[in-house]
């Protein structure tokens, strides 16, 4: 059995070494959708995989994502130091900033979420992350790799 979550954030990036050049060298944004499917045993008890009221611990990380600048950590310094210096919520990723490595990191994320309190019994099944309208990216899986280096929100 699978329950499902979506939320969304507002978020700005660009995409060091993409194909398109404006997608490379273009800061721009895309109202992002994060779909996350949660797989495990209906408790007799209450009826629920699990409920929907004790995930807000994932809201507040995506959180993080909405109206932030994203950038990888090979971002050229000067970029990155200007937008600490000028701007509030950014965020730094150990990988490149595409959907599937948000996608992988929200499923690294969530994995460890699950398992620090105690809701071993549930799992990923898997996260989509879309990026537009019609392109997503889905991880079913995530490694020590999916990580933020740096999270800078408001005061
Ligand atoms: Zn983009």
């Amino acid at each position: 059995m699978k329950i499902c979550k979506t939320y969304e954030t507002e978020t700005a990036h660009r995409v060091l070494n993409a194909e398109s050049i404006r997608c490379a060298q273009g800061p721009h944004g895309h109202s992002y959708k994060w779909e996350i499917e949660i797989e495990g045993p209906i408790n007799p008890d209450t009826g629920m995989i699990i409920d929907f009221g004790s995930l807000k611990p994932i809201k507040q990380m995506i959180d993080k994502f909405d109206h932030a600048y994203v950038f990888w950590q090979k971002e050229d310094p000067e970029i990155i130091e200007f937008f600490k210096k000028h701007f509030k919520r950014l965020i730094i990723m150990k990988q490149n900033v595409t959907a599937e490595n948000m996608a992988r990191w929200a499923h690294r994320w969530i994995n460890l979420w699950l398992s620090s309190n105690k809701k071993g019994r549930y799992k990923i099944n898997n996260i989509k992350v879309w990026e537009t309208r019609t392109g997503c990216a889905v991880a079913d899986y995530s490694t020590e790799e999916d990580q933020l280096i740096y999270v800078h929100e408001e005061p």
